[in-house]
């Protein structure tokens, strides 16, 4: 009986051994379980996290107006933003790359090893492409980590081709402008020297002189004027006064100006506007009318025919002033335009012009939303026309 009862407590003890490890490995495994799930939740957010900051990183660096590049410590591209890929036009993926392969400038490598070895930002100015120049500013600057060791750098290009191309056009007005101011004054200066040297006793010689002075000082006193509506214009600060303008007394109103001249020339003058308002500052309009008028008078043939008519465009009216001159050649008629572009720069000056009046009209069309262009045929005459908005 004894040995039954040892055995059977014999199994039963292992039973309970049994069943207890086999609850504690049970209880542990369901525990791992757990942890595991709740690892791989943890990575799914950290990577969901990581993926948000790389796109909202991408997108801050593509609103960017500046094209931006970072380089590794190989000097390898690890990013590009779009700024930059547009500005070299690339449309390659970069990464992986070096500067020297991707723009094809040596100098670059120059201004990498300065950055490298003086560790602070640098700026550069680049000029590229013979033809059509482009300047770009590069601003560059090393990543440095705790240990003061290269860890990369990084490269802000700003394109610089606008300002240049302004500081450049400001430079050549001054230089006009100079040069303009320069001719009538050395003219006048010397006739009144000439003058106080004894010219002045002779009645006759002394009045012409005089007149030669007058004719110079009105120059002067155009050229200036001129220049004052340029830079008014061209300030900003200039306020037009829109209001209804009708357009045909407004070319009656100019014609009666250039009475004077039409006559001398014998220059037919005709209205041939119809009953039609602008919305336009009235003063403005009557100042582009008047400069493509008096070019007419004055460009066009004697014992020749003006005419100013318009037709209407959707919403628009179309103003054009027409002569039967010489004309303009093709090649200039773009550059009629320009400050200062003169066909004929010794027949211009004689008659008094500036080269500014229809650089001046341009400017005065565009301010209302306007555009303005020329066409000519060779010896068959010259015609301006002119967009304004309909009243
Ligand atoms: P300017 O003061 O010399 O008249 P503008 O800017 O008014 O300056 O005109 C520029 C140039 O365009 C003139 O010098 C002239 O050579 C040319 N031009 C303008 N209007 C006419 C025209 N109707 N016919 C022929 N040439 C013209």
């Amino acid at each position: 009986m004894w040995p039954v009862l040892i055995i059977l407590a014999l199994i039963a003890a292992l039973a309970f051994v049994h069943f207890h490890w086999r609850g504690k490995f049970l209880r542990a495994s369901a525990a791992a379980t757990a942890e595991t799930e709740r690892l791989r939740e943890l990575n799914a957010q950290r990577e969901a996290q990581a993926l948000q900051i790389k796109t909202q990183q991408q997108a801050l660096f593509d609103s960017m107006i500046e094209g931006l590049l970072l380089l590794d410590e190989n000097r390898r591209i690890q990013l590009a933003n779009r700024a930059f890929t547009e500005l070299f036009d690339i449309t390659a993926d970069l990464r992986g790359r070096t500067l020297l392969e991707v723009l094809r400038q040596h100098e670059l490598t120059g201004l990498l090893e300065t950055v490298e070895e003086k560790q602070q930002v640098l700026g550069y100015e680049l000029k590229l492409g013979a033809l059509s120049e482009r300047w770009i500013q590069i601003n560059a600057a090393a990543i440095i980590d705790g240990d003061r060791a290269h860890r990369g750098t990084l490269l802000v290009f700003h394109d610089l081709t606008r300002l240049k191309q302004l500081e450049r056009t400001r430079e050549e007005f001054v230089a006009n402008v100079s040069h303009e101011l320069r001719t009538p004054l050395s003219l006048i200066k010397g006739y009144v020297e000439t003058l106080l040297d004894g010219a002045r006793d002779n009645p006759e010689v002394a009045t012409k002189f005089l007149q030669t002075i007058q004719r110079n000082a009105e120059r002067l006193q155009f050229l200036i004027e001129d220049l004052l509506t340029i830079s008014e214009l061209e300030s900003g600060r200039l306020k037009m006064n829109l209001q209804s303008v009708p357009l045909r007394p407004s070319v009656d109103k100019v014609f009666e100006d250039f009475k004077t001249q039409a006559r001398a020339r014998r220059v037919t003058l005709t209205n041939e506007i119809p009953e039609v308002a602008a919305q336009a500052d009235a003063e403005r309009l009557q100042q582009v009318l008047g400069n493509l008028v008096g070019n007419a008078v004055k460009y066009g043939r004697a014992d020749g025919q003006v005419k100013v008519s318009a037709r209407l465009t959707e919403g628009a009216i179309e103003v054009c002033v027409a002569d039967d001159g010489p004309g303009i050649p093709p090649d200039s008629l773009e550059r009629v335009f320009e400050r200062f572009y003169r066909i004929d720069k010794a027949r211009s000056r004689e008659q008094g012009g500036t080269g500014l009046g229809l650089s001046i009209v341009k400017h005065i069309v565009q301010s209302h939303g306007g555009k303005v262009w020329a066409r000519s045929e060779m010896g068959k005459g010259a015609a301006f026309y002119f967009t304004v908005p309909r009243s």
